[in-house]
């Protein structure tokens, strides 16, 4: 070994490992105080013992020197306590402590060997046991640092031991071989110290990583989000620079990992990160949330245009295809971006507005960028204001229902109602009901709404011919447990309405939260008589597997393809697939969202058997009902359709 690898291998500072610096660092600085102390009593116990033989200035002098030079380290450790111990600090300082221990380590041993000429045998062995048992409690000090430990060893453990092995007294000369012996162990063991403790600081990293890095993609992970989102927030309000968070959702990711196994998925989501890290942002911090979802922390300018011109750049960036082995696979992103616009804006408010904005494209800019607006804000406040009213509202008494009829397109009869819910608040007015709907979701009174409506609806239906169905609307929760499901059986159980007239309706999206408990739940409503269709179908999750596994009567295709039904031909294609599909597997279809003559006039054509919409009639109000299908059997009469009398006659509307 040269000399300088061998002054590489033992002496250096690890430069190279920051956090094995720090922690350096931060045990040694434990130990300053204590060190610094002892070293200066015991020299102070020894000029005293020297006081009446030796020189004052070697004596008092030279102890009031170093005392001086000690306390200016300490106080230098103590001032810089005070400030954040990052790598390059603690790389000064451990840099400052190698120069102290060979500066003070001979200082020290030069002092006291300059003592040994004076006195009597007595002060003699009190110099030698003061160098011997102060060395020992500098090198357990230096312990965690193996450079500095050594040095110290060199400088007054070498030259004690040299100076005592040549005074030609067999006393000292003993002393001489116990301090050499003593150095040789304490040696081994501080070498063994400094080793383990490396070893230890180098495993904390490592848990730290796991603990912080996304193992797939190597990006900082949710957890070292959040840290990072605190950290840079307060830099931001403390500088008064822009600060935005973003939250990304990838559009057709599950498919890609459906169809193409989840290796493929995986190399996907690390070609989407790789993208991601080289998005050109002044300061940008990507990390993966989990899943298909990735967070943003973006510093620097986060006016509306910078940010639009942002979001824009990475959809369409992420929205090249990918070229994967064995498939080239196409997605696009959402993005939701909010800047930080009142300093008192805690992480988490920021990041649920980005979340929000993010939920705003995926429902109506998909592939692309939204950013949080005031009226967002208001929405929000809205549905807060909705979640608050409902806590309070005595939704049994307060709700009502609108039917919405289902036509045979052939027979162009109706053949069953939708009951949906409705809710007028005295101060809110009348609330969406999606939004009360997912308010009730969300805080955990849609079970008691489900049967609420399921008892009026069955009510309603109990004035309808018998051929006429009704369809109610079941939310995740509703199937999430048995016992909510003997709830809604035990109400059909004490309804005197065939249960093969009622038809639940659910969605995929309700489905996926828990798969199998979905199908049992399906299945003991289906055994009770009634019929079940699969809700929206085609947006969110459908998957072919549970058209095919679950218990289900019917699908509802989403009145989203109707809507692009004479524009679009990829529309087009979906709705005859969704039909084809259909026939084969023997399920009713329904259509949604059927708005004009000419979209109905089409899905005929495609041989759709049942539609819904606007175009037939809009939810209406129960007393309507009635009316509605007498004008019907009227016009069917008078259109020499074949004789209402096949359907039992509509009695008379109670009112309600
Ligand atoms: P949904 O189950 O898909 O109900 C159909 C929605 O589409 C209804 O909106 C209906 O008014 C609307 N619609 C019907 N025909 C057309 C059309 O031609 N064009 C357009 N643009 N819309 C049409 P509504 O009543 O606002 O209900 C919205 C959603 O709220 C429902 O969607 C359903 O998911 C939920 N919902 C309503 N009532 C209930 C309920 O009692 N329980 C549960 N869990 N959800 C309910
Ligand atoms: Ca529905
Ligand atoms: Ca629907």
């Amino acid at each position: 070994m040269t000399l300088t690898g061998f002054i590489k291998t033992w002496f250096a500072i690890p430069s190279d490992r920051p956090q094995l610096m720090v922690a350096q660092a931060r045990a040694y600085a434990a130990q300053v105080p204590m060190m610094y102390a002892i070293v200066l009593i015991n020299a102070v116990a020894l000029a005293s013992t020297h006081y009446a033989v030796a020189p004052r200035w070697l004596t008092a002098g030279v102890v009031a020197l170093l005392g001086c030079v000690c306390a200016w380290r300490m106080a230098s450790w103590r001032e810089q306590a005070r400030h954040p111990l990052t790598a390059a600090v603690a790389h000064k300082r451990l840099k400052a402590t190698m120069r102290a221990a060979v500066v003070l380590g001979v200082a020290f041993s030069a002092w006291s060997l300059s003592l040994f000429q004076y006195g009597d045998a007595y002060t003699q062995g009190h110099v030698a046991f003061y160098m011997g048992i102060t060395s020992v409690i500098c090198i357990a000090c230096l312990m965690h640092m193996r450079g500095a430990a050594l040095l110290v060893t060199l400088c007054v453990m070498g030259p004690m031991v040299a100076y005592f092995a040549t005074t030609g007294v067999a006393v000292f000369q003993a002393i001489a071989a116990n301090m050499a012996i003593v150095t040789v162990g304490l040696v081994a063991i501080m070498l063994k110290h400094s080793a383990d403790f490396a070893a230890l600081v180098a495993s904390r990293v490592e848990n730290d990583q796991l603990a912080n890095l996304d193992a797939l993609t190597q990006l900082p992970n949710r957890r070292r989000f959040f840290v990072e989102l605190e950290e840079r927030l307060d830099t931001a309000r403390a500088s008064g620079g822009g600060l935005a968070v973003g939250v990304i959702d990838l559009d057709g990711f599950k498919p890609v990992n459906d169809a193409f196994g989840h290796a493929t998925g995986d190399r996907l989501l690390v070609a989407v990160a790789d993208r991601l890290q080289n998005m050109s942002y002044p300061d940008l911090l990507v990390s993966r949330l989990g899943g298909d979802e990735f967070g943003l922390i973006l510093q620097g300018d986060v006016s509306d245009t910078a940010l639009h011109a942002f979001g824009k750049a990475l959809c369409d960036d992420l929205a090249r295809p990918y070229s994967l082995p064995g498939v080239v696979a196409k997605i696009t992103a959402s993005v939701g971006l909010c800047p930080l616009t009142q300093s008192r804006d805690l992480p988490i408010d920021l990041f649920e507005r980005a979340d929000y904005a993010l939920y705003h494209a995926k429902g109506h800019q998909k592939g692309r960028t939204v950013i949080f607006s005031a009226r967002h804000e208001d929405e929000i406040r809205r549905l807060s204001l909705i979640e608050q009213a409902l806590r309070h509202a005595d939704l049994e008494g307060e709700m009502r229902l609108d039917f919405q009829p289902i036509l045979d397109l052939d027979a162009r009869r109706t053949v069953g109602f939708e009951a949906l819910a409705r809710w007028r608040h005295p101060d809110l007015g009348d609330v969406a009901p999606v939004d009360f709907i997912n308010a009730a979701e969300r805080s955990g009174c849609i079970t008691s709404v489900t049967q609420s409506v399921l008892k009026k609806a069955l009510f309603a239906a109990l004035e309808w011919p018998h051929d006429i169905h009704v369809s109610v609307n079941l939310s995740a929760r509703d199937i999430s447990a048995m016992e909510t499901v003997d709830d809604l059986i035990d109400i059909v159980r004490q309804s005197p309405i065939d249960p093969r007239r009622i038809t639940f309706e659910i969605t995929e999206t309700a489905i996926v939260c828990d798969y199998d408990q979905a199908r049992s739940a399906l299945t003991a409503l289906r055994a009770l008589g009634a019929h079940i269709s699969l809700d929206d179908f085609g947006t969110g999750h459908s998957s072919l597997t549970h058209v095919r596994t679950l218990p289900i009567d019917n699908l509802k295709l989403d009145g989203s393809f109707v809507k692009e039904l004479e524009t679009s031909s990829q529309s087009q294609d979906i709705v005859r697939t969704v039909l084809e599909l259909c026939r084969n597997l023997r399920l009713g279809c329904v259509v949604e969202g059927v708005e004009d003559q000419s979209q109905a006039d089409l899905l005929r054509d495609f041989g759709a058997q049942r539609a819904q919409g606007y175009l037939f009639a809009r939810p209406m109000p129960q007393w309507e009902v009635v009316n509605f299908l007498r004008a019907e059997m009227k016009r069917r009469t008078d259109e020499g359709a074949p004789s209402p009398t096949a359907r039992p006659t509509v009695r008379a509307a109670h009112s309600n």
